[in-house]
Order: structure tokens, then sequence, then C-alpha cells
């Protein structure tokens, strides 16, 4: 069987380091808040080309402090894509403010750059992008709109650890960004964790404060803050994951560039190449076909994992019934017709092989 990913074999890669970094924690006898999480930040801003990056419990709360920290709250808006991940939408309602959607452009799969700024009012604070599927969004348009109209840029990078726009790694395309290290993640801890990454001091002292009970020092409390921190342990796992994070991606474009160029079958349309080829991480290969349940099921019956990517737009979500009568004709088309393919560093030329020659057989 292909599996759509074997996080198992992801990780058994690294055991030996993996080992050692258990093995450094368990002898410190510290557990939060110490010389891993604090190493780890500083190397993953070093990555990132940010000044600072704070670790917190997860990419939800991660997205969630940036807004709490710039004290957006209820009659706010915030620009978000119509084609995400819910948690882009959860991070802004979790604050009271407003998600306000914008459609998908089809070939990029992301926030249609040309459509943000009919949807600002006097009440948007600001666009959060979302570098989807490990693609970064073409954030001229987007720096020039937030310019404009005096907004915050927010990037949801969870899907885009290393991805680029011009050169610059997303985490850096924006005011701040927000980044999970969720198993499945291209780069992913052993459990839950996140971080942002931003140039702006304050913001980064705010929030490092929020994630500790709005504690600056201990026990002195200057905000209502929260408890949402990354652990020593996952500090450590991810400090040896980053160090192959490079080589990781590169193995994704390879097998998306297999796909690409092996792929041929008039039913199935391919994601759209970025003119950067390099700065897409390919967290999710996604295909689209207008019979993608008879796909799934045709790859299915020749032992090929698939995944949908999502299978219903969050306006059309019950969390979201307030949002329910609009209309997103382009991302509802999308979450009909896309279908992830299997992705992830460790498939093999084989299984890549395998899965093109049966969709070409479809
Ligand atoms: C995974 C993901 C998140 C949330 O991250 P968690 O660590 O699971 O909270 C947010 N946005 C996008 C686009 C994601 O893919």
């Amino acid at each position: 069987m292909i599996k759509f990913l074997d996080l198992k074999k992801v990780n058994e890669r690294f055991r030996g380091e993996m080992d050692v970094a258990v093995k450094r924690v368990l002898d410190s006898g510290w557990y939060l808040l110490g010389k891993e999480v604090e190493a780890f930040e500083q190397e993953f801003a070093a990555y990132c080309g940010t000044k600072h990056c704070v670790g917190v419990a997860n990419g939800l709360d991660a997205l969630s402090l940036i807004i709490k920290a710039y004290g957006f709250g209820p009659c706010d808006e915030i620009i978000v894509p119509a084609n995400t991940f819910i948690a882009t939408l959860l991070a802004v309602s979790a604050n009271g403010c407003t998600p306000v959607l914008v459609e998908p452009d089809w070939d990029t799969r992301l926030i249609d750059v040309n459509r943000i700024e009919a949807a600002v009012t006097s009440r948007t604070k600001a666009i959060m992008v979302v570098h989807l599927y490990g693609r970064a969004v073409e954030m001229e348009k987007v720096w020039e709109v937030a310019r404009r109209h005096n907004l915050k840029v927010i990037e949801d990078s969870a899907q885009a650890h290393g991805a680029r726009y011009q050169g610059v790694r997303c985490g850096n395309l924006g005011d701040a960004s927000g980044f999970s290290f969720y198993p499945g993640k291209n780069l992913g801890c052993l459990g839950d964790g996140g971080a942002v990454t931003t140039n702006d001091g304050e913001l980064v002292a705010k929030i490092r404060a929020i994630r500790n009970y709005g504690s600056d020092y201990k026990y002195h409390h200057i905000y209502k803050g929260m408890n949402s921190r990354l652990d020593e342990i996952q500090a450590a796992f991810l400090r040896v994951k980053l160090h192959h994070l490079d080589e990781d991606n590169a193995r994704r474009r390879e097998i998306a560039e297999r796909y690409v160029h092996a792929i041929l079958n008039s039913r199935i349309e391919l994601p759209h190449l970025p003119p950067d080829f390099d700065g897409h991480v390919w967290h999710v290969f996604a295909v689209t076909c207008a019979q993608r349940d008879s796909l799934i099921r045709h790859l299915e019956d020749r032992g090929i994992q698939t995944n949908i990517h999502y299978p219903t737009p969050p306006h059309k979500q019950g969390a979201y019934v307030e949002l329910g009568g609009a209309s997103f004709p382009i991302s509802e088309r999308m979450h009909r017709e896309i279908v992830s393919l299997p992705m992830s560093p460790v498939l093999t030329n084989e299984e890549v092989s395998k899965v093109v020659e049966a969709i070409n057989e479809f």
C-alpha cells in the first residue's frame, strides 16, 4: 500500500539524533521555557531571516496570539482566503474579530490578491494570507493594499516552512507570521507545537508575556494572558528536524516535478507552477478532477491513499453558519474537485511511478 503520509518512516530517519535530544532534555531536568526552546527560537528565526521567533503551543495559538497582541477585537475585521484550513478563521474568531472571506485564484489556489482591496472596509485591521500547500502568496499586491489602507499583514505559514517569495522566506513576508509544527507539517514535531516569527520587537515581547499567563517576570502579570508554550522536548525534536528541512523540501520538489512531468490525463488538472519553482515546498500536491470521487476510488483500488484538503469550505461549516448564505463559487468548486496525492520526503521513486501509472490509467 502507498500511504498518503508515512509519519513513522518520516521520523524514523532521525531516530539516533532524536534519542540524543531526548537524553539531553531528561538530563537537564528542565521541561518548559528553557534552553531548548530558546535555542530553537534563535535557530528558527535565523532560518526564516527574522529578528525574532517565539515558540507557542500550536499553530492556531500562534495566529491567535498575533491578533491578540495587536489588540484587535470585536468590531474589527480581518481578511482571509475563502479556501483554507478552518484554523485560519478560528484564530480570527477567537479574538472576537470578524473574518472577511476573499475568493482564491483558481490557478494558484491562493487568495486572489486582485480581490483583496474590494473587501477592505473602515473596520479592516489586517490581511491574513495563507501560503496554502507550501506555495508563497504573491505578496507585492498584498503589501501595496496594506500600505494604502494602513493594515497589518499576517501570514499563516503553517504549510510553508522554508517556502520563499522573491527569495525571502515565508515567516518574513509580513508584519508577523504564525507557524504550526503539527506532526504532518513540513517541519513537524512529535506532538503539538507552533511559533510566531516577526521583526517587531514590541510585538514579540507582548506575545512572550501573553503565552505565559501575561507575565513579564515570575508572578508579575501585565496582561490577561494564557498558557500557550512550546515545551522543551518538542523544541529539542524540532532542532533536529530543522537541520533536515531543506533537504526534505528539496525531495518534495523532486517528487512534484516527477508528478508534473509524468501525469498525462485530460480529466486531471495539475497544479500550476509558480514562477520560482524552488520557492515552493509542496506541503500538499493537489490536483483537481471533475470526477474526483471516482478518481479516489480508482486509486484506492490500487492501494494508493489520497486525502482532500479540504472537503468543506469554511463558510459551509456548522461553526460558521453566519457565513453560510454567502457565495464563493471558486472556493466551492475547488473544495468539490480537489484531491491530494501522496507527498512526503520518504516517498520512493517507485511509489511515485505507481501513483503516476494509476492516474494515467484513470
Ligand atoms: C495546520 C494549520 C493550522 C493550525 O495549526 P495547529 O498546529 O494544528 O493548530 C493553521 N493554518 C493552516 C493553514 C494549517 O494548515
